[in-house]
């Protein structure tokens, strides 16, 4: 049998480990030009700035081993548990020395994936499809209840490069009840290089409502860090972001199945876990 996994984020290449592992061939066909998805990592200034997710957290045993393997092999290590304005009990963040696009690149090593291929229409002639990615996109491939029903929201990413790091030291910030802002991180901390670099999250609301988000984006973190000098800001935009917390662990409509980290929290050890069951579900079938 032939499984194809559309989509080459955490969950689509975790979906295709497991499969291959399991001795079951899988094909993924991405769109864009590198995996990964929303686990982005650019190079910019000469160095790995994540442009996505910020950081990675785990409760659950399996993605921590998967964790713990990646730390010895140097890929990742823990960051920080403290971020301003946090709500709730320290929690470990993960930070990833090569940028956190760097797991997803280890994950899909030997893994069959043909870039730079848009699907839209469910390949024919294939045991299995599995649609790794937030259900509005799926839904332009197949007309699918579950993938319907996914509410996300956008986010824009403002990458914010200083002369000198001109702050306090921190490692992140919560930014609670601001209108624009939702997060800031301190990328030089969590790579540990200690460039100039902020990476700011937008509030869905400013992401649906701007055309020029770096301005108020660059005051705002300005003002919040207390910072004078005027970066250089790049800016990133994520139309479907961050999903409302579903339920399940995936879908399934007839041969096609959906993934993702709309299966639970919003988070990369969601849409690994939620890859990971989809694949096992077609094995213990096939
Ligand atoms: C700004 C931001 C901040 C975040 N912060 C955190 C955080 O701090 N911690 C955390 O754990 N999580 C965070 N997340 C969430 C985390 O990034 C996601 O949970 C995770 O990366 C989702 O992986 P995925 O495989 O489900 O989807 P995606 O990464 O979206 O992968 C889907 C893939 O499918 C491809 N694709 C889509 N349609 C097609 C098509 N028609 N044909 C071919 N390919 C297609 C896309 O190009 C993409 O590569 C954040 C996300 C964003 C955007």
């Amino acid at each position: 049998m032939t499984v194809v996994v559309v989509g080459a984020g955490i969950s689509g290449l975790a979906c295709a480990r497991e499969l291959v592992d399991a001795g079951i061939p899988a094909r993924i066909v991405e769109r864009s030009q590198q995996v990964g998805g929303r686990l982005a990592s650019e190079w910019l200034g000469g160095r790995w700035v994540d442009t996505g997710a910020a950081y990675l957290t785990a409760d659950d045993p399996a993605f921590l081993g998967r964790l713990q393997t990646w730390r010895i092999d140097g890929l990742a290590r823990p960051w920080t548990d403290t971020l301003r304005g946090q709500q709730g009990a320290a929690t470990l963040r993960w930070a990833a020395p090569g940028g956190l696009r760097s797991l997803a690149v280890d994950l899909a090593r030997e893994l069959e994936i043909s870039l730079n291929t848009e699907i839209s229409a469910l390949p024919s002639a294939v045991e299995a499809v599995v649609l790794a990615m937030p259900g509005p996109e799926a839904q332009r491939i197949v007309d699918m209840p579950a993938a319907a029903e996914q509410v996300w929201s956008p986010v824009v990413t403002a990458i914010l490069t200083y002369a000198r790091r001109a702050w306090k030291d921190f490692d992140g910030a919560f930014v609670n009840d601001h209108p624009v802002l939702a997060t800031v991180c301190d990328d030089g901390a969590r790579r540990g290089d200690r460039a100039p670099v902020l990476v700011a999250h937008s509030t869905g609301a400013f992401a649906e409502s701007t055309t020029d988000p770096g301005p108020a984006m660059a005051k705002a973190v300005g003002e919040l860090l207390e910072i004078g000098d005027e970066p250089a800001v790049t800016i990133r935009r994520w139309p479907y972001a961050s999903p409302r917390a579903g339920h399940g662990l995936f879908a399934r409509h007839g041969n096609v199945y959906l993934c993702g980290d709309a299966f639970g929290k919003p988070r990369v050890q969601t849409a690994w876990l939620s890859g990971r069951a989809a694949a096992r579900a077609i094995i213990s079938e096939h």
